[in-house]
Order: C-alpha cells, then sequence, then structure tokens
C-alpha cells in the first residue's frame, strides 16, 4: 500500500466539518497553489476550497500528492503530541493541563507608555518592540481594527516597527485570524516573522515545523500566545450590546473580561455586562478548543489574577526563555514571581482543565481527555 498522503479531503472530513476547525486560517497561508478562501462572513471563520479547482471537498493539487494544509493544521489527527515532541521532546502528562512550561511570572513592561497601551502588562507589546529593536524579526503579524476603529472589527495586520506595535495593541475579544496578515508581510519582504495569536492561531507555527511544512515553518521565528476561553461573533456588538444595552460600537473605546464584560465609553460612561449574556455569541470554532493557555507559543500570555497591570506569563520553549530573559537583563520588562498571586495559577489550572474538556471524545484522545467509550 502506498504511503497515504492526507491532503485538503481529509481535512475538509476530519477538521473543518468536524466541529475542530478553529478557524485558524493556518492552512489558507500554507497552501502554496492558493485554492484555498477564509469565510469570516455572518459568523462562519473557516477555510474553504475554490469552486473551480475540484470543488468544496477535494483539491486536485491534493490528488497529485500535495500535503500541505494538513500539515500545517494544529488540530490535524496527532496535532497535540506532533508539536509537543517536537517544541518540548514529549507529550504533556495529565497533570500539565496548561502545558509544557519552563517558567511562570507576571511580567510588565517598564515603559510607562509601551504598559499604558497594553491590555494588561504591555508585555506583548514591549516583546515585539524589543524583537524589532534587536534585528530578530522583520516582521509581526498582529490584530488591528478596521478603518477607523468605530466598528470594532478585528482584522490581521502586519505591524514593521514599534509605532505598529503600539497602534495594534490592546485586546479585541471577536476573532481575527493573525495568520492571514502572512501575505502581506512575505509582500513586503519579510523572512523572520512573529505571530500574536489566540492559542488556535499560536500552535500554527510548531505544527508547521514539527511537520516540515517548508519555508512558510522556517520564516516563524517566534510565536506569542493569548490566553483564551472564548472568542464572540461579530454579530454581539449590534444583536447584544447595542439591542440590549444601547451601547453603540462607534462610541466605545475599550474592553475587557475580568469575571464580566467590562465596557469603557467615549463619555467616560462604564458597563458592566454579565459573560454569561455573552455566551449565545461564542464562536463555533471555540466550542471544541482543548486549548485554554495558548500551550504551545513560545511566551503565552494573560490577564488573570489580582493584578490588573501585570502579564501572567508563561515561558515554554528555549527560544521563549532566550528572548525574555534577554529583555529581562536589558531592563525594558519586570516581572514578580507567580506566588505573588497563587489564584492567578489556581484559576490557569482551572480554566486550562475546563478547556480541556471540550476535545470531543471521538477525536484522536490526548492527556488529560479520556477516549471515547467502546460500546
Ligand atoms: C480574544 C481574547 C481573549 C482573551 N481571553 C483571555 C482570558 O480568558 N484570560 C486571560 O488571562 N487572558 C485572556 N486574553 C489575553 C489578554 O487579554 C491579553 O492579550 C494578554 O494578557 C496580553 O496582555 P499585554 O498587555 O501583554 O498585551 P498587549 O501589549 O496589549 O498586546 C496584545 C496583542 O494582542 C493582539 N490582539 C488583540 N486582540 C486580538 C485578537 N482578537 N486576536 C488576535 N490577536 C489580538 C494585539 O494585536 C497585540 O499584539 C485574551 C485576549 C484576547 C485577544
Ligand atoms: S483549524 Fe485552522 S488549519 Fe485547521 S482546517 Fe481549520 S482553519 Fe485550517
Ligand atoms: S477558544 Fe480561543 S484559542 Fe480556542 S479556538 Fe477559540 S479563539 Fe482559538
Amino acid at each position: 500500500m502506498p504511503p497515504e498522503k492526507p491532503q485538503w479531503a481529509e481535512l475538509f472530513t476530519e477538521v473543518v466539518t468536524s466541529g475542530l476547525c478553529t478557524g485558524c486560517s493556518a492552512c489558507v497561508i500554507a497552501c502554496p497553489y492558493d485554492v484555498l478562501g477564509y469565510d469570516d462572513a455572518d459568523g462562519h471563520y473557516k477555510p474553504f476550497h475554490v469552486l473551480t479547482d475540484g470543488g468544496p471537498d477535494n483539491c486536485t493539487h491534493g490528488q497529485k500528492g500535495c500535503t500541505l494544509c494538513t500539515r500545517a493544521c494544529p488540530r490535524f489527527r496527532t496535532w497535540e503530541p506532533d508539536i509537543e515532541t517536537h517544541l518540548f521532546g514529549r507529550p504533556r502528562t495529565d497533570e500539565e493541563v496548561a502545558g509544557i512550561a519552563r517558567r511562570t511570572v507576571l511580567a510588565r513592561a517598564t515603559d510607562p507608555e509601551v504598559q499604558g497601551y497594553g491590555q494588561d502588562g504591555g508585555l506583548v507589546s514591549a516583546l515585539l518592540i524589543w524583537a524589532f529593536e534587536h534585528d530578530l524579526i522583520d516582521a509581526a503579524l498582529v490584530s488591528g481594527l478596521e478603518g477607523d476603529g468605530s466598528t470594532w472589527k478585528a482584522v490581521p495586520q502586519v505591524a514593521w516597527n514599534k509605532e505598529d506595535v503600539l497602534a495594534t495593541s490592546g485586546s479585541r475579544y471577536t476573532y481575527s485570524a493573525n495568520p492571514l496578515a502572512y501575505p502581506e508581510a512575505i509582500a513586503g519582504g519579510a523572512e523572520r516573522i512573529a505571530l500574536v495569536g489566540m492559542g488556535c492561531q499560536a500552535s500554527a507555527p510548531p505544527v508547521m515545523a514539527a511537520r516540515k511544512a517548508g519555508k512558510i515553518a522556517r520564516r516563524f521565528t517566534l510565536s506569542v500566545g493569548l490566553l483564551c476561553s472564548k472568542t464572540f461573533d461579530d454579530a454581539i456588538f449590534p444583536e447584544l450590546f447595542e439591542a440590549k444595552y444601547g451601547l453603540h460600537r462607534a462610541d466605545i473605546v475599550k474592553m475587557n473580561i475580568k469575571g464580566v464584560f467590562q465596557v469603557w465609553m467615549r463619555d467616560g460612561a462604564y458597563h458592566e455586562i454579565p459573560l454569561k449574556e455573552a455566551h449565545a455569541w461564542t464562536r463555533e470554532g471555540c466550542t471544541s478548543c482543548p486549548d485554554f493557555a495558548a500551550e504551545h507559543a513560545d511566551i503565552s500570555t494573560g490577564g488573570i489574577g489580582a493584578f490588573g497591570d501585570w502579564t501572567l506569563t508563561l515561558i515554554r520553549t528555549e527560544r521563549g526563555e532566550e528572548l525574555f530573559n534577554a529583555m529581562e537583563a536589558g531592563g525594558v520588562i519586570e516581572t514578580r514571581p507567580s506566588e505573588d498571586d497563587p489564584g492567578a495559577i489556581t484559576l490557569l489550572n482551572r480554566l486550562s482543565k475546563v478547556s480541556r474538556k471540550r476535545w470531543p471524545a471521538t477525536a484522536v484522545p490526548m492527556p488529560g481527555r479520556l477516549p471515547a467509550p467502546t460500546a
């Protein structure tokens, strides 16, 4: 029997239409024939195969042996052990619910300007700025806002320098498939690219490297992850914030989630919206996602805990540790031990456990998630 060459046909049935697809867009940017598109209209956030080349569920290039989309997909088959064996030399144990990390600390930018722009401690922005200023990256794939920001539509964007990093800092809670900015970075001449993204996206560079997806895998030199239980459909703005609370998106200046949806308005007003009211707008792609802690990023960052102006930071890989240590030694970030905030670690583990239970028992088994019972 010839060796199996899983291609779009397998990705389509096993991931895209099975409920495992997060909409991360890694398959789209890995396709060398441009036959995959991305649909983010009406709450879809899914890749699709162009009709002119084999229809929605097959690919003529795949039939000839191309396997790049399945090699780039961080939900295809044994993605988790594949990535962990590549990054850490072993898959995680059942106890490592938040993934494998070398060090967990609270961190923040020492520059008050950077910290002020950041959602929490401005750590992510500080990382990118350091990487630009020390010639470690040419571009970073981040998330900005469409147009003048009044629609709150989060859009993938390329940051080329400190100004771009600061302009795209902070968190938007709708989905932004940041890998989609990759072609623009390449068109601009970038060869060393950092990706900032939710866990589903942060797993893309290492899965590409683990499965030898070629040039694209080599170009991702840094993966920065954002902790995440879910993202919301854009429809949450008109259907909940505006319809129920009269909060027009053009008047919203900042949002955060700290147990509730916190919303700050242009006129200085502040509102809290119970999270359970927002659940109905959870993206479908998040409902099977087992990754709260951005488990395969070089560095993962979150805002849980007692200190609003610090970023809870998990340094996972050797590459991440090298960068973080250099920044600490260079004085651009300050840290405090995670023991200062034991509640944050308890919550990290609790939320990670909850997310792992979402991985369907019918999919490939993983540590901390039991396989489907046999009949
Ligand atoms: C949708 C979402 C859900 C989150 N959920 C949690 C959570 O449940 N618990 C928790 O502890 N932390 C969560 N976070 C992470 C937290 O909000 C901060 O992003 C993190 O602590 C880093 O803060 P910072 O000040 O260091 O980052 P900053 O310096 O502010 O940099 C943030 C970076 O995130 C990018 N970004 C912003 N919005 C998006 C988006 N929608 N998609 C992709 N990239 C984006 C920006 O472009 C920027 O590069 C979430 C973040 C997002 C975007
Ligand atoms: S999870 Fe990501 S890479 Fe996999 S099929 Fe969905 S969009 Fe493509
Ligand atoms: S929960 Fe977060 S990491 Fe998981 S699929 Fe949704 S956006 Fe991605």
